[in-house]
């Protein structure tokens, strides 16, 4: 038996690439982007209410990570990318139906449009529904996780003096909290955990339109050298 489901909106967000995207929402509050809803969801009707809730739960596709075969198991990165456990026990993105969910802060409403902070998703993401988050219910006081029971250790992320400059000119024409994105989003360390940085090895990505590159002058610390804007 199989159901088909369709998208109600497409999130346009500051991840242009799934490299350094934080493992959950919330780790980088700094991570903003919109939902842009399409028809018959764009109507103001469909959002009436919504200004009275902080924080919505997105239940989107992993779209950029979906196979045709299931995966029972899966090597989370959280636990190193080495070992392997069941894929109902992690937040893993290949998955049955390939289906994420993620808790978001709702920063302003427009008709059709959603904006929202705190994201994990790859721009482009397809979200199948929205719904608000209900904190007697939602939040589960006594409840614990041996696989992932607190927060990632964070690293210290530091700056040429270059790098932050050119950071600060980014921000500006974006009109975003760029210095602060690109700081939560390195100190949670996006490196494999089974690959040890060569300092002269370079990382990057692209949050925006602006291409990030660092390096890891030493395991523990992360230096960021170049924030430069992308080519068109
Ligand atoms: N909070 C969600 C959940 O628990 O279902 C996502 C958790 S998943 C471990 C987070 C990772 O998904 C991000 O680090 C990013 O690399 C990846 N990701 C985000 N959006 C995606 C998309 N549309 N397609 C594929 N991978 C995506």
């Amino acid at each position: 038996m199989s159901y088909s489901v369709s998208p109600i909106g497409f999130v346009r967000s500051c991840f242009k690439e799934k490299f350094a995207i934080p493992r959950q929402p919330q780790l980088a509050p700094a991570a903003r982007g919109v939902l842009e809803l399409v028809a018959p969801f764009d109507q103001v009707h469909a959002l009436e209410g919504l200004e009275q809730v902080s924080h919505v739960w997105l239940l989107f596709l992993f779209h950029q990570a979906l196979e045709a075969e299931p995966r029972l198991r899966v090597r989370p990165p959280r636990l190193g990318g080495n070992r392997m456990v069941g894929v109902f026990a992690t937040r893993a993105t290949h998955r049955p139906n390939g289906i994420g969910q993620s808790v978001v802060k709702l920063d302003q409403i427009e008709p059709g449009r959603l904006y929202l902070s705190g994201i994990d998703l790859l721009d482009g993401t397809p979200v199948l529904d929205i719904k608000p988050y209900v904190p007697y219910a939602d939040v589960v006081t006594d409840a614990h996780n041996g696989l992932a029971e607190d927060a990632p250790n964070l690293i210290a992320v530091r700056w040429t003096e270059a790098s932050l400059q050119q950071a600060h000119c980014e921000a500006a024409r974006l009109g975003e909290p760029l210095q602060a994105l690109i700081e939560q989003c390195l100190a949670q360390d996006p490196r494999p955990a089974y690959q040890t940085p060569a300092p002269e090895r370079r990382y990057g990505t692209r949050l925006w339109d602006v291409e990030v590159r660092w390096h890891y002058p030493e395991p523990s610390t992360i230096t960021v050298l170049e924030v430069t804007r992308a080519a068109s």
